[in-house]
């Protein structure tokens, strides 16, 4: 049984997630203590809990402590099967981190799989829909994993309610996945998305975005949303470059400013453009695990954030795939050996 130390690094649900993922296609048990110990409420969430139960649901594992607030579990996994399956976390959870948790050990079944997951689609501090759709999910394919993603409806914190559809097909064959330059700028677009709030404050929001980037008028678009459950606001920065599709998110909350929220993705937009790194934070430490059960490889980033580290922490405690971190030029680059199917690096 692998132990986990679920205040180490990062403290987050990650950690738990990852573990989830790994367990899975590898078929090792783990037990986690002191799951997001470094959260202001600590234990699992919804979300978290959605993740536990999913995973189950797709291996039938034996799961032990599986309850909201809990701060330790236990996890043994059994053969993961594809299939249909709906989950539906029952609050603005997001949906997308679920979906990263079950997405791999799908991806590395025999049968196809259609998921239906049900709660938020734009949630602060989660990778918003789009980020999956345009950045993460466009490079797995690259290296051969078969994903389709469909928004069927957008849920925002608080009442959530949202919808993704996500098609999966076997993987037969996976590439390492290399990424040390970006290319050429091919397009970059700004969109501020409202959803039963005043349509000015998104034409605020691509108005101060724009002005912080430089970028014409005709680079950005105010976006109404009419299917929503609840209100919402979410500013989305697209550059696209030959090798690589980034998405910077800034999430509208209650008592912060339209130009405060433009202002956060549009400074790591700015950040990112200013730098060489193929990259940026975001999809570092999320690339990670489609790299380390798949055939490796290699990406520039920029210095690695402590959900990176922490993956990388995590994937070597159920894999034996040699990480190298190392400095040139003026990118990082992480480096993955490809493991063998027993564990052992190749
Ligand atoms: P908690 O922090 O409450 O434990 P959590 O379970 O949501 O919450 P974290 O461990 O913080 O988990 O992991 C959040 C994940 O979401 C990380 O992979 C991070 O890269 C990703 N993420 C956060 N913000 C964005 C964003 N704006 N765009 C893309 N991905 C994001």
């Amino acid at each position: 049984m692998i132990m986990i130390d679920g205040s180490l690094g990062e403290g987050g649900g990650q950690i738990l997630r990852s573990s989830l993922t790994l367990s899975m296609v590898t078929g090792k048990p783990f037990a986690i203590e002191n799951i997001r110990a470094s959260r202001e409420n600590p234990g699992l969430m919804r979300q978290h809990l959605t993740a536990v139960k999913a995973a189950a649901a797709i291996c039938g594992a034996q799961v032990r402590y599986a309850e909201i607030g809990s701060t330790r579990l236990v996890f043994e996994p059994g053969r993961v099967v594809g299939g249909t399956h709906e989950f539906n976390i029952g609050s603005a959870g997001s949906t997308s981190l679920v979906l990263q948790t079950l997405l791999l050990p799908l991806a590395l079944a025999t049968a196809p799989s259609r998921l239906v997951i049900q709660g938020g689609t734009h949630n602060l501090a989660a990778p918003p829909f789009e980020f999956m759709a345009r950045a993460f999910l466009p490079l797995l394919a690259r290296v051969g994993y078969r994903v389709r993603i469909r928004l069927t409806r957008p849920g925002f914190f608080p009442a959530g309610g949202g919808e993704i559809v996500v098609e999966i097909e076997p993987s037969t064959t996976l590439e390492p996945l290399v990424l040390e330059t970006r290319g050429a700028l091919v397009r970059r677009r700004i969109e501020a998305r409202i959803a039963n709030l005043p349509f000015n404050i998104a034409k605020r929001e691509v108005a101060h975005a724009g002005e912080i980037l430089g970028w014409n008028d005709e680079e950005g678009a105010a976006l109404q949303i009419d299917d929503a459950p609840g209100s919402g606001n979410v500013v989305l920065i697209e550059v696209e470059h030959e090798t690589v599709t980034e998405v910077f998110t800034g999430f509208g909350r209650q008592g912060v400013s339209a130009e405060a929220v433009a202002a956060s993705a549009a400074r790591e937009a700015r950040d990112y453009l200013a730098a060489s790194h193929a990259i940026g934070p975001h999809l570092a430490d999320q690339l990670l695990l489609p790299m380390a059960l798949g055939r490796g490889g290699r990406f520039t980033t920029g210095p690695l954030t402590s959900h990176t580290r922490t993956n990388i922490a995590t994937i070597q405690r159920f894999l034996d795939v040699p990480v190298l971190v190392h400095f040139e030029a003026q990118d990082f680059v992480v480096e993955l050996g490809c493991p063998s199917p027993s564990g052992e690096a190749a």
